[in-house]
């Protein structure tokens, strides 16, 4: 079945032409009729599944088949900065050959730009959800002419407390339109959610729930916490690893840990809540262009981050909550391309582990540990090579191991082979003790 068989105008096969689509993805197979004709749905899907077209495709030919009104006629909330300017971005993409207007509004930013530009109107509003509300409180966005309302990756936003923003934003809307529910999880959160707001949904499903996309390969290794980072490097570096997205837990970890293994010599950055939303953009534009090998993410920092064929992503430390994971590795093996997803695991980490399986239903393979350097770390130069000042490539300056060295050159400096092998062994040992 071709995008032309959907039932989409011609504007709208002419910008998926544009984007290089040969065939709709199978949420879009079904998604797309569905919000056509009117329905409510309920989509398990994660990102990476293309929902984004999914649900903007549709949305953008209702809204040029009815009479355009100053203020917004579809909204779609959303957990991150990050997925609001992507999914924006993509309403523009796929609307460029239709006279619609798209603005997107998030925190972190001036207010004054998102006023005077809802005050030129616009036809679809991508938002977060405490920001919209802001605007809302100061009379600077009308709501009351939104038809169609999304919620994309409704299980983050309540995951990061969004419930009660939502439901005020939900009673800033006309009681009778389309909605339109993304989770990549089901939790019973979200199904209490969907009930109230949904009426007579489609449901779609289009992965297994709570599983991750075939497409990744998993394994694991275990490696004592305090030498994770060189364990790290050494993978990077062997492998050849020229795009890797690490998750940390903490937004400490990842700029400490983005600063270690730009120390050892791969040019990284950190993206995380606490960066302006400069430094996170210039960041991430960063990465996908190829100038930092190395991004390390916190969980919400990374959500929705849209970085086709992404080779690589590392649990540097296994998430707290198993779905995490799911979201996390869903970063890797997108549309069609094959990904690997690397957790490193302490001792400290083992029932994380196992509620990671247990909800996967499969064992994640652990692999042999490889021997690996256990570098020092170099010093930080003075300047700050954070993504606020970073200048581009960073790598030099490195101080590489060499094989066999087992002292350092310079006193105070300490390097040996690490095998982490014989840990794991004696850790076993112990454990069975
Ligand atoms: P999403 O799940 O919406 O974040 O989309 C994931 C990626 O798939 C994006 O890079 C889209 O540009 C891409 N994509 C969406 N639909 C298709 C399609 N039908 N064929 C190929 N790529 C697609």
């Amino acid at each position: 079945m071709s995008f032309s068989d959907l039932g989409l105008v011609p504007e709208l096969l002419r910008a998926v032409a544009d984007k290089g689509y040969d065939v709709p993805s199978p949420i879009q197979l079904q998604a797309i009729p569905a919000v056509l004709a009117g329905r409510d749905v309920l989509a398990g899907a994660q990102t990476g599944t293309g929902k984004t077209a999914g649900f903007v495709l549709p949305i953008l030919q209702k809204l040029a088949a009815s009479a355009a009104v100053r203020a917004p006629r579809a909204l779609v909330l959303t957990p991150t900065r990050e997925l609001a300017a992507q999914v924006a971005q993509s309403a523009r993409d796929y609307g460029k050959y239709l006279p619609l207007r798209v603005m997107q509004v998030f925190g972190g930013v001036n207010i004054n730009p998102q006023i005077s530009g809802l005050r030129n109107g616009c036809d679809i509003l991508v938002a977060t959800p405490g920001r919209l509300l802001d605007l809302a409180q100061q009379r600077a966005v009308d709501l009351s002419g939104v038809s169609i309302l999304v919620l994309d990756e409704a299980d983050r936003m309540l995951d990061m407390g969004f419930i009660h923003d939502i439901k005020r934003v939900i009673k800033l809307l006309p009681p009778r339109r389309q909605n339109l529910l993304f989770s990549a999880t089901y939790s019973d959160d979200i199904r209490g959610l969907a009930e109230r707001l949904l009426n007579n949904p489609l449901s779609i499903q289009v992965a297994p729930r709570n599983a991750p996309i075939e497409l990744v390969e998993q394994c694991a290794y275990r490696v004592p916490k305090d030498q994770k980072r060189h364990l790290l490097v050494h993978l990077i570096k062997d492998g050849g690893w020229h795009q890797v997205l690490i998750f940390t837990r903490t937004k400490h970890g990842a700029n400490r840990l983005s600063q270690q293994i730009e120390g050892a010599g791969i040019p990284a950055s950190a993206i995380h809540g606490n960066k302006s939303q400069a430094a996170r953009v210039k960041a991430l534009d960063m990465f996908k262009r190829g100038q930092i090998t190395a991004l390390v993410a916190t969980e919400v920092a990374a959500r929705g981050l849209d970085i086709k064929e992404l080779p690589q992503v590392v649990n540097y430390e296994l998430p707290n909550v198993p779905e995490d994971y799911v979201h996390r590795i869903g970063r890797t093996g997108r549309a069609g391309s094959l990904g690997r997803a690397v957790s490193l695991v302490s001792s400290d980490e083992n029932a994380l582990l196992r509620d990671i399986e247990r909800l996967l239903k499969r064992t994640i393979p652990v692999l042999p540990t490889p021997a690996f350097v256990q570098a020092p770390d170099a010093p930080r130069p003075a300047q700050d090579r954070s993504a606020d000042s970073h200048g581009g490539s960073q790598a030099h300056g490195a101080r590489r191991p060499q094989s066999g060295q087992s002292h350092g050159a310079r006193s105070g400096e300490r390097r040996h082979w690490n095998n982490a092998d014989s840990r794991q062994a004696h850790s076993r040992r112990q454990r069975s003790r």
